[in-house]
């Protein structure tokens, strides 16, 4: 046997004593120090030297254990058959490993069976006992063989279902699985406890993890928790299935949540494939955190053959990491971004650091109150985070790795930009540079001026529209329009052919119609929808420049509060010459399919209900609206008519009983002028 060198033995020893801190921190307070990656990157190396020098490899090492020990005063349970870890793969050259690994001890057999794929949901495994389709426990996985029993706080989970659908239930069967809290019910959540000053979970993981194991369920209640099942077993040990892809099946058959973008693969090619289009595409369209793909061996008479490794992990089935969406960096400082509307955002701005497969060095943090209450200082060691395509944000400091010279944060009391004193009016969290002119909030409203949404200008980006300001060429939105090729070639990054370019979008902007003009605007309180209703209302910008408060707050969906900010934005002096600048250059200020103002259905309040011969839904509402009529979804004594298709149920019950006049599609056409 190779002797273990002392300085080696010593690494042992220390990664042994921070792994199995971290799995306690993990599992046990559901508050990890650690990121998941640092975790897996230790635990590899433990794991390479344990198998290098076998004698290293300790009965109790962290890599020989599942899970940690049940700590809590909720009564134990002992599972039906051992729960099990998973062996991980971080790339395609360790999953051709797995494979290998696999066809030396089933050999060809692997390939006929092939694979099923499935999402690794990032929450805290469970398993609920169904005795003849009843479910009567669940629990933790806890250590594999002893969980938490948990089955009063998972009954108040919507999605576990209390009893199996269907008539044929196995007389007592474990159906495992995964319990997660979507990232919107996270963010809730959170928000409740910074409004409560309680700590804010770390991530959805643990606070799924945290909240299933309270010792009120009622409090379990409150938490908009879901379950995904992936696995059933029987008290024998067998799975009542022929394969995992069967087995999905008939979970979902009966009444179980399984997991979407599962996949049969027959090569290892293409559950490579997979797991690349699931790290880099889908993973962005989940509502939900995963840290992966699991890759089981389809067949289940295989995975029998196949078994377990350690008593830790099934030799069968591997799990496919992703690039974490999590890490951990320094916060070098906190700036401050002044917006539109003039308000200061701060954001942090970090060591550079990979999450999720791209660089960080910025990130959101919200508002000052959030900073307040997460105790976030410059100079801390920072929980980051970037899922799907939102703005990479800080989730919360890492305390236990403060060095004392870390500094607390106050909200600057001068604007950065412009150095005006900024206000923060009452109640309101937002603070306030209140200086119009200001260079911060002229950038930002340019930005938004251009963007996607609202006037579309293909490449004009945040540093091009930084770059023009700086040159002095704009200053705002009208000047974009005066802006050619010439000037630009004069800047650095632009040549003539990108300038070129720039130039024609900016000038193809115009004819963008009134409601993206009004939205891009960036008019305090008026969003896309609002612009929408306002410019299909008034047609024209003209018509919209002279609408009273009144006028404006008389159009559905517009309350007071935006038509006071729209009425007070165009009585703004400057505003008008703005609004004189952009017609000067040929900006369009008309909507197309814009109500007509006095129409031959103004005033009418119409429901439309049943099939009609021609006219979709969507296409008569769109009908009566251009007529200036508005259409609602109740009958009611304000009804003016009801116009009825075939099939027409309670809704013509009701026009006939209070006595609403009842019309067909062709007598709509007549009266809208169609
Ligand atoms: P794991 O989470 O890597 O994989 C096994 C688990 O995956 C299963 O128990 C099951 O709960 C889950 N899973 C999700 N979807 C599944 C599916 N479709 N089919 C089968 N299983 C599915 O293993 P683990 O032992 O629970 O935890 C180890 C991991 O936890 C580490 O890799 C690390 O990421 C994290 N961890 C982090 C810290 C830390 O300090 N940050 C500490 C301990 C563990």
């Amino acid at each position: 046997m190779t002797a273990v060198p002392p300085s080696i033995a010593q690494r042992a020893g220390a990664l042994r004593q921070q792994l199995s801190r971290a799995q306690y921190e993990y599992y046990v307070l559901d508050a990890p120090v650690l990121s998941d990656a640092e975790y897996d990157r230790l635990f590899r190396e433990l794991q390479d030297l344990e198998h290098q020098y076998p004698t290293l490899r300790t009965e109790d090492s962290p890599t020989q254990r599942v899970g940690a020990a049940v700590q809590t005063s909720l009564a134990t349970h002992r599972h039906l058959v051992r729960m099990m870890s998973l062996d991980n793969a971080f790339d395609d050259a360790e999953l051709r490993d797995f494979e290998k690994s696999i066809e030396r001890v089933v050999g060809d057999a692997v390939h006929k069976s092939g694979y099923t794929v499935e999402l690794k949901i990032d929450g805290a495994a469970v398993a609920l006992t169904y005795r003849e389709g009843v479910l009567v426990m669940a629990a933790t996985r806890g250590d594999g063989t002893e969980g938490e029993d948990v089955t009063a706080n998972v009954r108040t989970i919507g999605g576990v279902p209390l009893r199996l659908l269907g008539e044929q239930h196995p007389p007592l069967m474990e159906i495992r699985g995964e319990i997660y809290l979507p990232f919107a019910g996270f963010e809730r959540m959170n928000e409740a406890r910074v409004a409560a000053g309680e700590p804010v979970y770390v991530n959805p993981r643990n606070a799924a993890a945290g909240s299933l194991r309270q010792l009120d369920p009622s409090i379990t209640a409150q938490r908009p928790l879901r379950f995904f099942g992936y696995a059933a077993v029987l008290p024998d040990g067998r799975v009542p299935a022929r394969t995992q892809w069967e087995l999905l099946e008939q979970l979902s058959h009966w009444g179980i949540p399984v997991a979407p973008h599962r996949a049969r693969c027959d090569t290892m090619a293409d559950v490579a494939a997979w797991a690349h289009t699931v790290e880099h595409e889908t993973r962005a369209q989940l509502g939900f955190a995963i840290d992966g793909g699991v890759v089981k061996v389809n067949d289940v008479a295989l995975q029998d053959e196949l078994g377990v490794r350690n008593d830790r992990t099934p030799r069968w089935a591997v799990a496919r990491k992703f690039a974490p969406d999590m890490a951990v960096t320094r916060l070098e400082r906190i700036d401050v971004n002044v917006g539109r509307t003039g308000v200061l955002t701060p954001f942090a701005v970090l060591d550079p650091v990979e999450v999720g497969g791209a660089t960080v060095t910025f990130a959101s943090l919200h508002n000052a109150d959030q900073i307040a209450a997460k105790d976030l200082r410059e100079g801390d060691m920072v929980q980051v985070v970037r899922a799907g395509d939102v703005i990479p944000y800080v989730l919360g400091p890492v305390p236990e790795r403060r060095s004392g010279s870390e500094k607390p944060w106050q909200m600057p009391t001068h604007c950065p930009r412009c150095q005006t004193a900024v206000v923060r009016e009452g109640e309101d969290v937002a603070t306030y540079c209140p200086n119009v002119a200001c260079p911060g909030r002229q950038l930002e409203g340019l930005v938004h001026f251009a963007s996607k949404d609202a006037m579309d200008i293909d490449g004009l980006s945040y540093a091009r529209l930084q770059q023009l300001l700086d040159a002095g060429l704009v200053h705002d939105c009208a000047d974009l329009f005066d802006v050619t090729v010439e000037q630009l070639v004069t800047l650095e990054r632009f040549g003539q052919k990108s300038a070129e370019n720039l130039v024609q979008a900016m000038q193809t902007a115009k004819q963008q119609p009134l409601s993206r003009l009004l939205f891009a605007l960036g008019i305090r309180h008026v969003g896309a929808q609002a612009a929408q209703l306002l410019a299909r209302q008034f047609g024209s910008m003209d018509a919209l420049m002279g609408a009273t408060p009144d006028q404006l707050a008389a159009v559905r969906g517009i309350g007071d509060i935006i038509a006071q900010s729209v009425a007070e934005y165009f009585a703004n002096p400057s505003v008008r010459d703005l609004v004189e600048r952009m017609r000067a250059r040929g900006l369009r200020f008309d909507e197309p399919n814009a109500v007509q103002a006095d129409g031959p259905l103004t005033g009418a309040t119409v429901v439309i209900t049943g099939t009609l011969p021609s006219l979709s839904r969507g296409e008569a509402t769109a009908l009566v609206e251009q007529a200036g009529g508005r259409v609602t979804s109740s009958v009611s004594r304000k009804t003016t008519f009801l116009v009825a298709g075939e099939e027409a149920g309670s809704k013509l019950d009701k026009a006939l009983e209070l006595g609403v006049e009842v019309i067909d599609e062709a007598e709509l056409r007549r009266r809208a002028g169609a």
